[in-house]
Parts: structure tokens; sequence; C-alpha cells
């Protein structure tokens, strides 16, 4: 016999543990399906959680590391920039456990988990929809459902099978998170700027005295990630070491089987096809990261926050009309200079004229844009802002709750 389910969510990153979450707490019942058997394993983030994403979202205390209040920008000659918050402004999250966390509470409010399943298609019938997952013996599985979220990421199946946007722009990040190297000092995110070693982005070094992820990223097509990752892991070494952060520069090159994380993340900024009476899509499979700093996981939660308010109204009889408002021209305006800024960063791959930008960046109107940059309050745009949303039911009486959870 086939399953029956409100909604059907495909991928269960941070996107999909969130709405399996929302969508049950308000009363839905929901199946949450990802590939993985085990959330855990195959991490692909860093997991940089930003002050304004701390503010808005409860996120366990447990499940993220110590504030981070300093940056250190280093030009392509290496010579740094050092900037100071008075603010907590980064954590660095522990993704297994804040997933397993996740999954707890999706499954408390009454989703059903279904993990190792992998979809693979939809067909649509008059008044619903017949997901088609595989489940880990390899058998296949059929759901009749009323709606279905793609959260499956960057290179969403979901995305193609529900006929909406996908991603075309995307640049792929691998990194090496390390355990028990002794990193002296306040925690610090080094951020290098290296048109060779990451070729339209960043190379990092985020340190927050328990855990020390050194990582590049780098549009696919100039530059080869593993021997770039080499690289960083030799420079990341020489500056740690060359400013007495760590006891030699050769710490992180002979350090033992670091926790390797890797994956595509889309920086073409959101999409506009992203939902139709059949479904919708959320985080990476939207093309939510912001297109300049590459960061997902605030954009996650809000877009995800927002996209579950649209399904309940979807879904519940008098609910308010507001899927047609969950697109990407109303969110796009707010993409626009960091679109243009990262078309001019791309195109920037002579080291000289990245070194002068970064002398640029000491004297002070240019400091205080660096600062902003870092530090500010930029992130995904706040969607009870720009979309015309305060006309539902359920948007009016529980955005605020939904939010804060
Ligand atoms: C190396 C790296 C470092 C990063 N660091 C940061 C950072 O520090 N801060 C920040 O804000 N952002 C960072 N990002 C971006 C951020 O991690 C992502 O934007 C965010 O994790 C996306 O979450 P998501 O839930 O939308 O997608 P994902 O986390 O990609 O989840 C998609 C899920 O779908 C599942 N799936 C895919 N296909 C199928 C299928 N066919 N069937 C079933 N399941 C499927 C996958 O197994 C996966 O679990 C980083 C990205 C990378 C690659």
């Amino acid at each position: 016999m086939t399953e029956q389910h409100d909604v059907v969510v495909v991928g269960a990153g941070l996107s999909g543990l969130r709405m399996a979450r929302l969508l049950a707490e308000s009363g839905l019942s929901v199946l949450l399906a990802d590939r993985k058997t085990d959330l855990g394993r195959g991490v692909h983030t860093t997991g940089i959680f930003v002050r304004r994403t701390l503010a808005s979202f409860r996120l366990p205390p447990e499940c993220l590391g110590p504030a981070v209040r300093h940056v250190t920008l280093y030009s392509p000659a290496r010579r740094p920039l050092k900037l100071e918050s008075p603010r907590d402004e980064f954590r660095i999250g522990r993704m297994a456990p804040l997933y397993e966390y996740e999954l707890r509470r999706a499954r408390q409010a009454g989703a059903e988990w279904a993990p190792g399943c992998r979809f693979e298609g939809l067909e649509f019938l008059r008044t619903s929809t017949l997901v088609k997952l595989t489940d880990p013996e390899g058998a296949h599985r059929l759901l009749r459902t009323r709606f279905v979220v793609g959260a499956d990421g960057t290179f969403s199946t979901a995305a193609r099978h529900l006929e909406l946007d996908r991603n075309r722009d995307w640049i792929v990040g691998v990194e090496e998170v390390f355990r028990g190297i002794d990193v002296q000092g306040p925690p610090r995110l080094h951020v290098m700027l290296d048109p060779q070693l990451a070729p339209g982005y960043i190379a990092w070094a985020a340190h927050d005295g328990h855990e020390l992820h050194v990582g590049t990223g780098g549009h696919p097509s100039r530059f080869d990630p593993d021997r770039a990752l080499r690289g960083v892991r030799e420079l990341a070494g020489e500056l740690l070491a060359g400013e007495g952060l760590i006891a030699s520069r050769h710490a992180l090159t002979r350090a033992s089987s670091p926790e390797r994380r890797a994956g595509a993340i889309p920086v073409g900024g959101i999409l506009e096809r992203l939902a139709s009476t059949r479904g919708l899509l959320v985080g990476d499979a939207a093309g939510a990261p912001s297109p300049l700093t590459a960061g997902g996981l605030d954009p996650c939660l809000r877009l995800t926050a927002t996209a579950a308010e649209v399904i309940v109204d979807h879904l519940t009889p008098g609910g308010a009309p507001t899927l047609a408002e969950y697109r990407g021209g109303n969110f796009r305006p707010r993409f626009v200079s960091r679109l243009a800024m990262r078309k001019l960063y791309d195109s920037l791959d002579d080291p000289r004229l990245i070194e002068a930008m970064c002398l640029a960046l000491r004297v002070l109107p240019l400091r205080l844009a660096a600062r902003h940059l870092f530090f500010g309050d930029g992130s995904f745009p706040d969607p009870s802002a720009e979309l015309p949303l305060g006309i539902g039911v359920t948007t009016s009486r529980s955005r605020g709750a939904i939010m804060r959870t």
C-alpha cells in the first residue's frame, strides 16, 4: 500500500531538518528522507555561524564552539590586516551533534525519518504527487504526498523533477578539521587572499581553541581543490607559526588523518522559480548562499522559516495564498550589490591587483568597509521584510515563533 504524507522533505541538511521540524510542529504529517544513513558522516561545511544567525535562532550552546571576535586578513604577499570586534561575531558549529539535535527535534515533533533513502523522482497525479525513493536495501518505496520540499543541496534532483530552477554557478570548497593541535591566542579567523590557492574566493584557517579548520574554495574550472588544499595547509602552517600561534610550521602537514570536508556552494544568487503547487526549494537547492561570502547557514535557516509558513498557508484550508510570492524576484534586489562585488572579485586574478586592494583596505574608509564585511549585519535578507507575507492567518500568527525556535 502507498504511504501518505502531507509533505515529503528531500534532504536532511540544516534546511531539510529545520523544515521537517517546523512543518511537524504545525501539525502536518511529514516524512524526511536522506540518502545518508548517518548525518554525522560526510559533513560538508565548516559550520561558521554569524552573530545575526545566533541572535535570530536558538541553537543549542553545546553544539557551538567558543565565540570568535578576531579576524586576520592576509594579502597575496602575506601582509596581515588585523580586525577585532567588541562583540562575539562567529561560532563554529559542531555540525554532527547539531544535525543529530535537529533530527531529534523533528522526530519529537512527529516527523517520520527515512535514513538511507535516495530520492529518485516524482509522478504527478491529479491532486497529489507520488515520490519515488530507493531504500538502503535497494528496494523501491512509493509515497503519496500533497507537497514536496527540495532541500537536497546544490545539485538538487528534486528541483529537476519539480521543474523548478537549478543552480548554474557554484564554487567548490574543501577543508580539513584538525583536533588536538595547540593553537595559542584567542579564537581567530584567518582569511588568505590568493588567486592561485583560492581563485575567486578565499582560503581560511579558523580556530576556536578546540578545532582548527583549514580550507579553500574556488571556481572548479580554475583550480585543483586537492592541490590547493595542500598548498593552503602549508601556508597556514607558515603563517600561524610565524605569528607564534602554533609550535611548528610543520604541525599541520604532519598531523595524522584530519577530518576532510568538501562540497559545492552555489554563488549565482537565489533562483527565480522556487515554487510550484507541487513543491518548493530551500537552502542550497534554492541558491540561497550569499554570492559574495558563500555563507549558506544563515540563508538556510531564514529561507526555511519563511518557506515553512508558505507551505502551512498553502496546505491549510483558508490559508493565505502566499505560494506565488515565494520566488527569487522577491529576494534578488538584496543580492544585486553582492553579485556585483563577486563579479568584481572574480575578475581579479592578478595578485598585484589584489595586493593593491589589500593596501587600500588599510586606509580608514575602506578599513571600515572591511570591518563591515566581516562584522556587519548583512546576510540573507530578512524574508519578513522582503515578502508580502503578513496577510496570512498562519504567517502573522507564527512568524516570530518560527524564527526563534
Ligand atoms: C567546505 C564548505 C564550507 C562551508 N562553510 C560554511 C560556513 O562556515 N558558514 C556558512 O554559513 N556556510 C558554509 N558553507 C555553506 C553551507 O554549508 C551550506 O550552504 C549549507 O550547509 C547548505 O545546507 P542545505 O541543508 O541547504 O544543503 P546540504 O547540507 O547540502 O544538505 C542536502 C542533503 O540532501 C541530501 N541529498 C542530496 N541528494 C539526495 C537525494 N537524491 N536523495 C536523498 N537525499 C539527498 C544530502 O545527503 C544532504 O544531506 C560551506 C560549504 C562548504 C562546501
